[in-house]
């Protein structure tokens, strides 16, 4: 099943897409607030979900938004394709390096991705994002794919000057709209192994990244099995797996975003994200 987050109006609503068709989950469960919370309760709701007959809107009519849009936590693990690690001339990592995105970074899928008046070197990076659902702490990693609900295509934006001024990315990672996903979440049922999917990324129609989940240093399961030592997953979190080579800062030169760029991210039956690039007035 494939959830997405609209608007038709002014009000957000949840869900379902078929194929052109977007079905509202607004008449089936009027009182669920949120993506977020139909994840936390899901359990309870799958079944009225899944007989979802509300009002019917081709998806072209309306608003695609983060699928959750103010998500709780935005996981990053980076260096993690061994294509990747070379080009930026690192070592390959003993230890899983993480990241946070804020989750104010979080950004729809067609939404424009902005290029910040503070940064010259804005970058792209096409990755699988894991939403967790039934999450929790101490997930050994047998146990990990009973955490996760489903997956989106993402793109972990980059200020590489800010990313690189500092050891912590934190900054460099977390501008306002750099942390698109979308373009609905699939769950993990219809989606079944993420470790076996391709993604690219084009740039105006160039192809920059193409490469294959399979090839991840840390695999999904890992990286669930590594962060729950620390923290607690909650329902909704997102998990940025990684990139694979071909950014824009590893081109001879190196080529960055800028003003009028279209961006396409794309994850094998995932769907597609695609933004144009607005310079910040
Ligand atoms: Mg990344």
């Amino acid at each position: 099943m494939r959830l997405a987050t609209f608007s038709v109006g002014k009000t957000a609503e949840i869900g379902v897409v078929e194929g052109d068709l977007i079905v509202s989950l607004a008449g089936v469960l009027p009182r669920l607030a949120s993506m977020a919370e139909l994840i936390a309760r899901w359990d309870e709701v799958e079944a009225d979900v899944r007989r979802a007959a509300g009002p019917r809107y081709p998806l072209e009519d309306v608003r695609l938004l983060p699928p959750i849009p103010r998500p709780g936590k935005i996981l990053a693990i980076g260096l993690n394709y061994a294509d990747h690690i070379r080009e930026t001339g690192r070592e390959m990592p003993k230890q899983q390096v993480w990241f946070c995105k804020q989750p104010t970074a979080a950004n729809g899928p067609y939404d424009p991705i902005v290029l910040p008046k503070v940064s010259s070197e804005v970058d792209y990076e096409a990755e699988l994002v894991v939403v967790i659902g039934r999450g929790g702490r101490y997930i050994a990693k047998a146990d990990a794919p009973g955490a996760v609900f489903g997956y989106c295509c993402g793109n972990d934006v980059s200020a590489r000057d800010w990313q690189r001024a500092t050891p912590q990315w934190v900054l460099g990672k977390s501008f306002d709209t750099h942390a698109p996903f979308g373009p609905w979440i699939t769950t993990a049922d219809e989606a079944g192994d993420p470790h076996a999917l391709g993604l690219r990324s084009f740039v105006n129609g160039e192809k920059r990244q193409d490469s294959n989940i399979r090839h991840l240093v840390f695999n999904v399961w890992d990286q669930i099995e590594h962060v729950s030592k620390v923290m607690t997953l909650e329902p909704g979190d997102l998990i940025f797996t990684g990139t694979p080579g071909g950014v824009g800062m590893a081109m001879n030169p190196p080529v960055f975003l800028k003003q009028g760029d279209r961006v396409r991210i794309e994850v094998d039956g995932l769907g597609v994200l695609e933004a144009v690039c607005r310079r910040e007035e």
